[in-house]
């Protein structure tokens, strides 16, 4: 039977319409969440990315607040920015956009927002409080792989987990979330010798690498669940995953399509790490 599929625009709507009673709530107490969102230059792609973010914002009823700037803009204006966003209190989350132009640090300018509102959860204290078990704000893409296994009704305690891929913003924080739900956790990357070798043991795969065709059926136990972060492009140009979704779909028990699985978590989470925000 082929595996079932884990469908994440369904999955968003469904916590989008959760996200927008919890909006509702706060703002009729008078404490409508808000998201800063920067955007310095521009990249087209970045372009997108904060129109989908504002729009989202929209969609849920938490204020948004787009500031754009020319790419001249210099370090130390923006973070003057972010250090008055710090201070607003009708700002709940602040989210600088990646990439940023040369001449700005973005480790200096992740670091200058506020830890409470750190909504993309990438500074290094909000690693280090996912890290010690403090509540800091999840990595909305992990985030939103977590919700994707929880919608399966799977549980994690004492199951196999391999993450393929150990970036920061993916891979390492996604290990930690599948570790602190119990399961016992293998890490690879590109100087892993045999994928398959640990692929093969696992009850659950996650690949977040960015290369089409990591993961094929012949490295996938029948009955796994698979989650797939990738996003690349197959020869006629249409967006693929990191894994042979059409041939692991006869192994897998559920898997995630791309588009439509992973993607569409990425700023649902975003939307409920600033509702967390605001709740806390
Ligand atoms: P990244 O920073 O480039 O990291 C890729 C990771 O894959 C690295 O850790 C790398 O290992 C590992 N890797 C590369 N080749 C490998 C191989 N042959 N075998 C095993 N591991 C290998 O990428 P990322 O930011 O984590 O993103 C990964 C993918 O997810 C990309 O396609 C990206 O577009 C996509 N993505 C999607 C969403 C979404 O919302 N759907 C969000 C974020 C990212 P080393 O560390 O050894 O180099």
């Amino acid at each position: 039977m082929p595996a079932q599929l884990i469908d994440g625009t369904a999955l968003s709507q469904k916590l989008r319409a959760e996200i927008a009673s919890r909006a509702a709530a706060l703002t009729a107490q008078g404490k409508q969440p808000g998201l800063a969102v920067i955007l310095v230059g521009e990249d087209p792609a970045s372009q997108v990315y904060v129109r989908n973010k504002v729009k989202a914002c929209g969609d849920v009823g938490i204020h948004s607040v787009l500031e754009k700037y020319e790419a001249d803009l210099t370090e130390a204006a923006l973070l003057e920015r972010i250090a008055a966003l710090n201070a607003d209190p009708a700002i709940h989350g602040i989210l600088v956009q990646m990439p940023l132009p040369k001449h700005i640090n973005p480790h200096k300018v992740i670091e200058a927002i506020s830890t409470s509102k750190d909504v993309d959860g990438y500074s290094v204290l909000s690693a280090g409080e996912q890290m010690t078990g403090l509540d800091g704000f999840r990595p909305c893409t992990p985030y939103g792989c977590m919700k994707l296994i929880e919608s399966t009704g799977y549980d994690l305690r004492g199951k196999h987990a391999v993450v393929i891929g150990r970036s920061n913003t993916v891979g390492k924080p996604m290990a930690l979330l599948l570790l602190q739900a119990n399961a016992t956790v293998t890490i690879c990357h590109s100087a892993t010798p045999d994928l398959g070798l640990y692929t093969r043991q696992a009850d659950v795969v996650v690949a977040a690498v960015g290369r089409r065709n990591t993961l094929t059926a012949d490295m996938v136990k029948p009955g796994a669940i698979v989650i797939d972060v990738g996003m690349n492009r197959d020869d006629n140009g249409k967006l693929c995953g990191d894994v042979d979704f059409a041939a692991i779909r006869e192994v897998a028990a559920h898997i995630t399509p791309v588009p439509g699985g992973v993607g569409p978590m990425t700023i649902t989470m975003l939307l409920m790490n600033t509702i967390e925000s605001a709740e806390r």
